[in-house]
């Protein structure tokens, strides 16, 4: 057996995990512009790991160098080329170093995987951030990483942990007397501009002037550590605002907009936050972290704060100050807190007042917002009782007048009324060309009446919530009991009532129990038959979605319409009890199917269509010989 005194323990050598594998090598070959991101995503490690051991010692004083100094240290050596950066954050166990820096933390790092796949080409490395995986964009500048650690309880060991970046690192025993992580970086040989000072602080400057925590190069401190949000308005600069909109969002481009609050009373706090112009990554998806940061007082309490907007802005990004919390409160207190329940009241007020300025002043910057935004948006209506109208005027649509990608809302649509509409009519589709394909919307094109296209999914999902707007109800063109002025039917001469009702007994005859009723169309201009929701069903849209839901949804019946003007319909009311009519019937009500993407058996509805092919081209033959 080994002496424990004299035989020191050989470093163990820990192989990456195959995916950790792959994001390595992409990271060393596919990330090319904005390596300079890498001091960020060091920095911000550091400073989230010396917010834990002064969140800690609120608490517990009975850590490690329990006095040492809060900072960020940056070394650099020319001659040996290497960029060392020192915390006195809360340190690694080996647990850590194993489960936290050794292998993949979150299914973050395998889209980002599939992200860099994906576009082949150069990528923009300040992507890094947004997956979790920012200490690891390291390896772009160097070809070797020593992690040297201890972690603030008490009885840790001292650890080094090193790696080259290819298929495995190492751990050892150290002797290390201080709280905290040092890691250095052994850069690359095209890569020494990270050792000179000047270039080191100005990627400080750009990417970490805000964190909360005093960051020293060479001894000398570079950032600001300044509370923007506790300036007052005039006294914020633009460049301030996109400096420190980037340092909260990881965002490289400016955001759309943003908001500066500043309450006294009941409650006292003070805000800053932003719209970024594009959704930020996974806006929908369970991992997704919100962007505002609860301080209290200056310091930071946490990141990810979600408790202080609703759901439906969680796209919002910036910082929420307030007084009125304990330093230490934890993240189950400010759950259930009153104050962040009364900071989030008043924040969703303002974000409302923001957007309703856009709307009127601003449309260009609206729309953007409502490209983006507008599905999540739309989709908090079903938990805000109290701002529902507020809501609902900023909705928009695409409409049967406007150009494609340019929306619009019920307000504008009151304006565009014809003089006796009462009605606001919508049809729900899954795209523009699908909703204007309607049969339905015929009679509207022809009496120049507007319909607003709902095409994105959402919209199924809110309308049977809004029944009305102002004193117009909303009514889907759908609908089978449309009271319409039968206004332009293009003088085309409908059937005599007689023949047109001994034509639709025929067509219930046929269609027997497939739906609800038969009835002559007032909407139809150029088809022959559509087929209308029924005073059970839902629209077509809807249904589809519950069949997606539901494999086992029954869909209400419909109603058959026809046009009873149509020269199809009035051949069948001529041709009596042929058997040509009841095959027409089938045909008819199968391709109204077809058009609502609800058609079940397209084989029955081919052979029919062959046979019908086969009868005109036949009659046609027939009358060549004949001549
Ligand atoms: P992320 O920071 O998004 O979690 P990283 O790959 O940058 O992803 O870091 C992985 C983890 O390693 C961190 O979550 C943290 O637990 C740990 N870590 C990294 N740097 C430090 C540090 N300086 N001090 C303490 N822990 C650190």
């Amino acid at each position: 057996m080994a002496d424990k005194e004299t035989a020191a323990p050989k470093p163990e050598v820990h192989e990456f995990k195959a995916e950790m594998k792959q994001l390595l090598h992409l990271i060393i070959h596919s990330l090319y512009t904005h390596e300079e991101i890498f001091l960020r995503e060091l920095i911000s490690n550091a400073s989230d790991a010396l917010n834990k051991i002064r969140f800690r010692m609120l608490t517990d004083r009975d850590v490690l160098d329990a006095d040492a100094d809060q900072l960020i240290d940056i070394k650099l050596d020319k001659e040996a080329n290497t960029l060392t950066l020192s915390d006195s954050g809360i340190g690694m166990s080996r647990e850590d170093l194993l489960g936290r820096i050794g292998t993949v933390a979150s299914s973050g790092t395998l889209e980002f995987v599939k992200e860099l796949k994906k576009d082949g080409g150069p990528v923009d490395a300040s992507l890094i951030g947004q997956f979790g995986v920012g200490f690891y964009s390291a390896f772009m500048v160097a070809d070797t990483i020593t992690i040297e650690t201890r972690h603030a309880d008490k009885d840790s060991v001292g650890l080094r942990w090193t790696s080259d970046g290819g298929g495995s690192f190492t751990i050892e025993e150290t002797e290390r007397e201080n709280r905290g992580t040092t890691i250095t970086l052994h850069l690359k040989e095209d890569k020494t501009e990270f050792a000179e000072e000047w270039r080191v602080k100005n990627i400080i400057r750009k990417y970490s002037n805000f964190v909360d925590f005093p960051v020293h190069v060479e001894g000398e401190r570079v950032n600001t550590v300044d509370a923007v949000w506790h300036k007052s308005k005039s006294d914020v600069t633009k460049e301030e605002l996109n400096e420190f909109y980037k340092f909260v969002s990881a965002d490289s481009d400016d955001a759309l907009g943003h908001l500066q609050v500043s309450i006294e009373g009941m409650i006292s706090f003070k805000a800053l936050l932003f719209i970024p112009k594009k959704a930020p990554r996974g806006l929908y998806s369970e991992e997704y972290r919100y962007g505002v940061h609860l301080y209290s007082s200056k310091v930071f309490i946490q990141d990810d704060a979600k408790d202080l907007l609703p759901d439906w802005a969680r796209f919002v990004k910036g910082v929420v100050d307030t007084e009125d919390l304990p330093l230490n409160v934890s993240r189950e207190v400010t759950q259930n807190s009153p104050v962040i329940a009364k900071i989030k009241k008043v924040l969703t007020t303002k974000i409302l007042g923001l957007l309703k300025e856009w709307a009127a002043d601003d449309p260009e910057k609206f729309s953007t917002f409502s490209r983006e935004f507008g599905p999540l948006f739309k989709s908090g209506l079903q938990w805000e009782f109290e701002h529902r109208d507020e809501m609902i005027e900023l909705f928009r649509f695409e409409s049967s007048v406007k150009e494609e990608d340019e929306s619009t809302g019920f307000e504008q649509y009151v304006d565009r009324m014809q003089p006796e509409q009462k009605d606001i009519y919508y049809v729900l589709a899954d795209s523009r060309a699908s909703a204007l394909r309607n049969p339905n919307m015929e009679y509207f094109k022809a009496n120049d009446m507007e319909v607003l296209l709902m095409t994105e999914p959402v919209d199924a999902f809110i309308m049977p919530g809004i029944p009305k707007y102002k004193d117009h109800d909303l009514t889907s063109i759908e609908k089978a009991d449309l009271k319409l002025d039968k206004k332009d039917r293009k003088g085309a001469k409908s059937l005599a009532k007689k023949d047109a009702k001994k034509l639709i007994d025929r067509f219930k005859e046929v269609l027997g129990d497939r739906v609800e009723d038969v009835r002559a169309s007032e909407r139809l201009v150029d088809s022959a038959a559509t087929l209308v929701t029924g005073s059970t069903g839902m629209d077509a849209q809807t249904e589809r979605m519950m069949r997606m839901m539901d494999e086992n949804f029954e869909s209400g019946k419909k109603v058959l319409e026809i046009n009873t003007a149509h020269p199809l319909i009035r051949n069948l009311a001529s041709l009596g009890d042929a058997e040509m009519v009841e095959r027409s019937v089938l045909q008819l009500y199968d391709g109204a199917h077809l058009l609502e993407g609800t058609l079940e058996n397209p084989a029955d509805f081919v052979k029919r269509m062959t046979a019908f092919m086969e009868a005109s081209t036949g009659a046609s033959t027939q009358t060549g010989e004949d001549e």
